[in-house]
């Protein structure tokens, strides 16, 4: 590795964040000196339109460690997290909010367990909800508990975009042909050994959250679509349903019509009614399983990944005579 590349990156995503900046650059430059290795700092300026811009360029004359990438327009959290972490040089890359709710003191933890564990993913994980209003509770609980169904238990709970990677877990992030890939969902899935370090989300140090519900409904959405095809099969379920319910009232037609109980030429209707949408219902789960296949092929993601191969570093084999 080149000496001037450093040892840790804290990719910090930035949107209208004037009044916590001030308090961000105190309190990270604070912890990031004390770790005694170098290390670079990338805020990744999201199109903000308060006076951010100009503090970040004013902060980047005191601190040079402070790298300043400005994105063109608004992206979005995860666009722009994902903005830093593929241009972050650092053999670890830490990701963290700039509104203080991840106390960087935590960051030194993550660090000293990755290296001594010899890890490639370290985890925030929140010790408790008790900052968050109850309604964020609620929505954050059936939220993991769902992905963790859908991707697998490897997805840690309450583990939100605070985590630590290693050169070797980016680099598979890159690898990755997704263009927006759901981080906190994806980070997991690539299977590299991970740890935890818990910590207390404290309130936000200054401003308002930038994070409304359609924002977090958008989230859960992609979530969801981005592991799932599930919804796609509704239809089918819906349809198979739909043709079972026929079958079961042509049979309990048949047995009204032979004890003379039916009025002639309604049940012919409902019948044809009820099994044209059950067809139609079928017809469109058939294209769902095909759309669903067509996006899995798009997203292209590899089917697995290789953690060893002893083939690679095995000594050569003895002489067999
Ligand atoms: N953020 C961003 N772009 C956006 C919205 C938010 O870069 O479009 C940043 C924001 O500045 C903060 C982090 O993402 O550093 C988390 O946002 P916020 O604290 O508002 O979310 P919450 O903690 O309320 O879920
Ligand atoms: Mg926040």
């Amino acid at each position: 590795m080149v000496a001037s590349e450093p040892a840790l990156s804290v990719v910090v995503p930035i949107y209208n964040e004037q009044s916590v900046l001030p308090l961000l650059v105190a309190r990270l430059r604070g912890v990031l000196d004390a770790l005694g290795e170098p290390y670079e700092v990338v805020a990744v300026d999201d199109g903000s339109t308060d006076n951010t811009p100009a503090a970040l360029l004013a902060a980047r004359r005191e601190w040079p460690q402070l790298r300043v990438i400005r994105l063109r327009r608004n992206s979005g959290h995860q666009p722009a997290l994902l903005a830093g972490l593929m241009r972050a040089r650092g053999d670890y890359v830490v990701s963290i909010d700039a509104d203080l709710q991840d106390p960087p003191e935590t960051i030194a933890a993550m660090l000293r367990l990755a290296q001594d564990q010899n890890l490639d993913i370290v985890y925030g994980v929140r010790a408790d909800r008790s900052t968050d209003t109850a309604f964020k509770r609620w929505t954050a609980s059936v939220y993991y508990r769902l992905m963790r169904r859908i991707v697998g238990n490897h997805v840690p709970a309450h583990a939100g975009d605070f985590r630590l990677l290693s050169r070797a877990a980016v680099e598979a992030l890159r690898e990755l042909p997704e263009r927006t890939p759901v981080l906190r969902l994806v980070v997991p899935w690539l299977g590299f050994p991970s740890g935890e370090v818990t910590f207390e989300r404290e309130k936000r140090a200054a401003g308002h959250t930038k994070y409304p519900l359609s924002r977090m409904v958008a989230l859960a959405a992609d979530s969801i679509t981005s592991f799932s095809a599930a919804p796609l099969r509704v239809a089918t379920w819906l349809g198979l349903a739909g043709v079972a319910v026929c079958g079961l009232l042509v049979a309990v037609t048949i047995v009204a019509y032979l004890l003379g109980a039916t009025v002639s030429g309604w049940p012919s209707l409902y019948l044809a009614i009820l099994f044209l949408g059950a067809v139609q219902l079928l017809c469109l789960g058939l294209l769902g399983e095909y759309v669903a296949r067509i996006y899995t092929a798009v997203q292209a993601r590899p089917a697995y990944y290789i953690a060893d191969d002893t083939r690679a570093t095995a000594p050569a084999p003895a002489q067999v005579s």
